[in-house]
């Protein structure tokens, strides 16, 4: 049976604040329910000791703190990188990645060494179409709340006993599809859960009018662009979104963020044998990298045959290339990193979020999800 109590979790401190007045308490109760929620990673009423037996029990009447219940992690082997499954309160599931520093990184950032980054869902599927993406398989099938989006952080802090310095948004969905929640997800992280504007990041496939709007709100949060070509043909084959939103208007809406915001932003780039890894795509790469302060994350390509049997026809480009283009990159005085795999061996990597398969209706995109998989939106680990 649906629980009918007033779910606390995604709720700011004003409308927690409210809350509690509503039901005759005072107003500091409010603030003493979010810090418990959001700061010390309360799952229920039992564990506010502070709160008073008779106010809790009347809390627990009234209200409850939803959020995803954390089903199964599976941890890595080869690099620590752990993939959690949570089902959310309709059955629905969704997954987050947990990415330790990165160790074997060659380019490691100074900062890298305790980090500890989760990789959170903004949606159930996702309604884009990327090639190259395992999420997309799935279709989409809702937003997520902003509790249960912030609940992924809670309950992987929770379930490690660690401290998350990083949140990503770039696991399943687009972010900025789902963009009120996501944005109260991140005011939340930053005023209660304690993880500061600049160690959050907001990735897009390239949705401009909320670029925009990002701007316009000065958000503080970094932002990300999954770009895989600056070359419109090419970009509209590997990522559909492409079509509706060209590089004209995608990179008009970058620049117009970075003069709003000063802030810089990341491309992220697969490359591709013989797709998008020519000289000529390497020069116009570095011709609209140029347009903005921005740094270029190239990530790599994970099998993505347990979501799409027919597989993606391209395949990465050799190491050897990618290294060539880094530095072409580098010597045209533009930020690169290259990424190593993280979480390949439980497929949690990039591209390769597809849901764990049981709870999946079979047949259509989704039936082919296979069992512990999990979706992502394809960008990097790190950034
Ligand atoms: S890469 Fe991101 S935007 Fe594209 S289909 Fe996957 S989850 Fe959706």
């Amino acid at each position: 049976m649906t629980d009918k109590r007033t779910d606390l979790l995604g709720k700011t401190k004003e409308e927690l604040t409210s809350f509690v007045r509503a039901i005759g308490e005072p107003a500091y109760r409010g603030t003493q329910l979010f810090h418990w929620m959001y700061a010390r990673d309360a799952a229920s009423f039992g564990v506010m000791t502070d709160l008073g037996k008779e106010f809790r029990s009347r809390l627990d009447a009234s209200a409850q703190i939803g959020g995803p219940v954390l089903r199964k992690s599976r941890r890595s082997e080869r690099d620590g990188t752990a993939k959690l499954l949570f089902t959310l309160a309709d059955g629905m599931e969704v997954e987050s990645v947990l990415i330790p520093p990165s160790s074997s990184v060659p380019d490691r950032d100074a900062d890298d060494e305790g980090r500890l980054t989760l990789c959170v869902s903004t949606q159930a599927g996702c309604p884009l179409d990327c090639a190259f993406c395992a999420t997309a398989t799935m279709g989409f099938r809702r937003n997520l709340t902003p509790g249960e989006i912030v609940g992924q952080v809670l309950a992987a802090r929770r379930e490690t006993g660690k401290k998350i310095t990083n949140v990503v948004f770039m696991g399943m969905g687009e972010p900025l599809l789902n963009y009120d929640a996501v944005m109260r997800s991140t005011e939340l992280l930053i005023a209660g859960a304690g993880i500061a504007a600049r160690r959050i990041t907001v990735s897009t496939a390239g949705r401009v009018k909320e670029i925009r709007r990002m701007a316009d709100e000065n958000r503080k949060v970094k932002l990300a662009v999954s770009l895989h070509s600056a070359v419109d043909e090419t970009r509209s084959l590997l990522m559909p979104i492409n079509r509706k939103f060209g590089l004209p208007a995608l990179m008009d809406a970058v620049e117009y963020y970075y003069r709003k915001t000063k802030q810089g932003l990341t491309y992220e780039m697969i490359f591709f044998q013989g797709v998008n890894d020519t000289p000529a795509d390497v020069r116009r790469l570095i011709a609209l990298a140029r347009r903005v302060p921005s740094k270029i994350n190239i990530i790599p390509f994970h099998s993505i045959a347990f979501t799409r049997p027919e597989g993606f026809a391209a395949s990465l480009a050799p190491s050897a290339r990618l290294a060539e283009i880094a530095d072409e990159l580098r010597g045209a005085h533009l930020t690169v990193m290259v990424r190593t795999s993280a979480g390949e061996d439980i497929e949690a990597a990039c591209g390769q979020l597809a849901l764990g398969g049981e709870a999946l209706p079979r047949g259509g995109h989704a039936g082919a999800a296979r069992q512990a998989g999990r979706g992502t939106h394809t960008h990097s680990t790190k950034v």
